[in-house]
């Protein structure tokens, strides 16, 4: 009789643990999968997916209004938001059953109940069973931050809520100036409502280079929608069906829905973690591990959101599949984390990979930057009022492109191909020597000549 119940039991069927939970059992290994809520986890079911699939629907709107300078008479339009949800949820049910075959055909078994450690070799099941496993996987994933708990907190929706509004709003306020705040902005605003950022830095996207950051923002607010920044939500007060929203500034808005996005944290508690010996990494809240995802506890490992290193899903999926790798497949494979590259899908879109020119001066003596601010072809038939940014940021030393920085159209498209010359260590006059792709907005990138600036570090005295 086996030592244990199953070879590996996962907790959580999102993107980090659905792939680890194939892999292994591709590899021969019996496992198990407890997924408390809906097989897919937060991409799948409320995150990557179900967001992209309104930003896809809320540009339509620009879409017919930029249709009339080529030609297009569009009559009355109309939109309806029980629609786009109702067909939303129809794809995300195709997906949710979709990746429950998927883990059932590689040989896993699934148990749709939530689980928690009791030992280092334990699981209890929600439903009063216990498993006991040889290697245990945490994947739990993350959960919206609520933040400081201001009165009338209880009125304010996260973006779990969002994709399941009854109705549309008609004005909304969302507090926070990071990926989700602006990608439900720009979400909300395309299909009509009014939208009103509240932001409590200087300028939304922190962490982002500074010119996109300015770009954004002014492309954003040529839209219609408002961003106000140096301040935060203090007080929502409801009346009827409608909310005021108090800022620290004294000032206050009306809205019929009011969001917070303001992060996102790790799910560790309840999780049994000090009963089996996990630690927690005191420096973000997240499970720690090494990296091969291992944790405090030898036969424990750990991998995306809930370990809160870079909480994206293909890294969550990469993290997954290292981990079956390294315990069952054999072969030690360890995630690098560099240079990984990311998107923001708020309109316009931002596509970034590599360093921004603040981290690049910060780390190189010499470095150079060539950027453009241009009309895309579109604009100038549809009179739409818009610029696209590209920069490149190159270490003037080796010539290395050590950042590329896109907003428009496509940025997320055009970012995933540049991402591999910039991983594969490509020189500027890699991407010179690149004939450009005519007419293209990326064409940019390998026909821009002269540097805008130079920086050259002066060596310390
Ligand atoms: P999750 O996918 O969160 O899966 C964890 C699962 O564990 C959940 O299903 C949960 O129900 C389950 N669970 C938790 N505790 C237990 C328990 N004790 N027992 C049983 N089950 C449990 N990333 C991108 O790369 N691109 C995007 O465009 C993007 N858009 C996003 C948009 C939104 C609105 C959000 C919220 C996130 C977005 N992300 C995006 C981030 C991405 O969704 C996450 O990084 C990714 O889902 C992490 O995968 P995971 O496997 O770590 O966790
Ligand atoms: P982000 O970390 O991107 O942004 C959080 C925002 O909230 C920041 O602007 C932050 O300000 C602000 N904030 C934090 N705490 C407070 C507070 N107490 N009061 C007021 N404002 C506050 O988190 P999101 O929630 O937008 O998304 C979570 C993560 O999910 C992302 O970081 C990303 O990893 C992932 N994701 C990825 C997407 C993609 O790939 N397209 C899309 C959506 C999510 P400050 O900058 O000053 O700290």
């Amino acid at each position: 009789m086996a030592e244990f119940d199953v070879d590996l039991f996962v907790i959580g069927g999102g993107s980090g643990g659905v792939r680890a939970a194939r892999i292994a059992a591709n590899y021969g290994a019996r496992v198990m999968v407890a997924e408390e809520y809906r097989m897919g986890g937060t991409c799948v079911i409320r995150g990557c997916v179900p967001k992209k699939l309104f930003v896809i629907g809320s540009h339509v709107h620009d879409e017919i209004e930029d249709a009339a300078g080529f030609g297009w008479r569009i009559g009355q339009v109309s939109f309806d938001w029980a629609t786009l949800v109702a067909n939303k949820d129809k794809e995300i049910a195709r997906l949710e059953a979709a990746y429950t075959t998927n883990v059932e055909k590689s040989g896993a078994k699934i148990v749709k109940t939530r689980a928690v450690l009791e030992d280092a070799h334990t699981l209890r099941l929600a439903t009063g069973e216990k498993v006991t496993a040889k290697y245990i996987l945490i994947a739990s994933g993350g959960a919206p931050n609520h933040g400081p708990a201001v009165p009338g907190i209880e009125h304010v929706i996260s973006s779990n809520e969002a994709f399941h509004l009854k109705e549309l709003p008609k004005r909304i306020v969302i507090q926070g100036g990071g990926y989700i705040a602006l990608e439900f902005a720009g979400i909300f605003n395309g299909y009509g409502s009014d939208v009103t950022v509240i932001y409590r830095g200087d300028n939304i996207l922190r962490g982002f280079d500074e010119d996109v950051r300015k770009h954004v923002r002014a492309e954003m607010e040529k839209k219609g929608i408002t961003i106000i920044t140096g301040c935060t939500v203090t007080k929502v007060d409801k009346h009827g069906r409608d909310f005021t929203t108090h800022l620290s500034g004294g000032s206050s808005i009306g809205s019929d829905q009011v969001m917070f996005a303001i992060g996102r944290h790790p799910n560790v508690s309840g999780l049994g973690l000090e009963a089996a010996g996990v630690a927690i990494n005191p420096a973000n809240g997240g499970i720690q591990v090494d990296a091969w995802s291992k944790t405090s506890v030898d036969n424990i490992y750990a991998v995306g959101d809930v370990t809160h290193r870079t909480n994206l899903t293909p890294v969550a999926i990469r993290e997954g599949h290292a981990f079956a790798d390294t315990v069952f497949g054999k072969r030690q494979v360890a995630v690098d984390h560099a240079t990984i590259p990311t998107a923001v899908f708020s309109q316009p879109e931002v596509g970034t990979v590599g360093l921004t020119e603040e981290e690049a001066r910060a780390q190189f003596s010499h470095v150079d930057i060539y950027k453009t601010d241009f009309r895309p072809i579109k604009a100038t038939m549809s009179g739409r009022d818009t610029r696209v940014l590209m920069k490149l940021v190159v270490d003037g030393v080796s010539d290395r492109v050590l950042g590329c920085h896109i907003v428009g159209d496509c940025a997320a498209e055009i970012t995933q191909a540049v991402a591999i010359a910039v991983k594969m260590k490509a020189t500027k006059a890699d991407f010179d020597a690149t004939v450009a792709l005519h007419p293209t907005a990326s064409e940019e990138l390998v026909t821009m000549r002269t540097p805008t600036a130079r920086h050259v570090r002066q060596a310390a005295e």
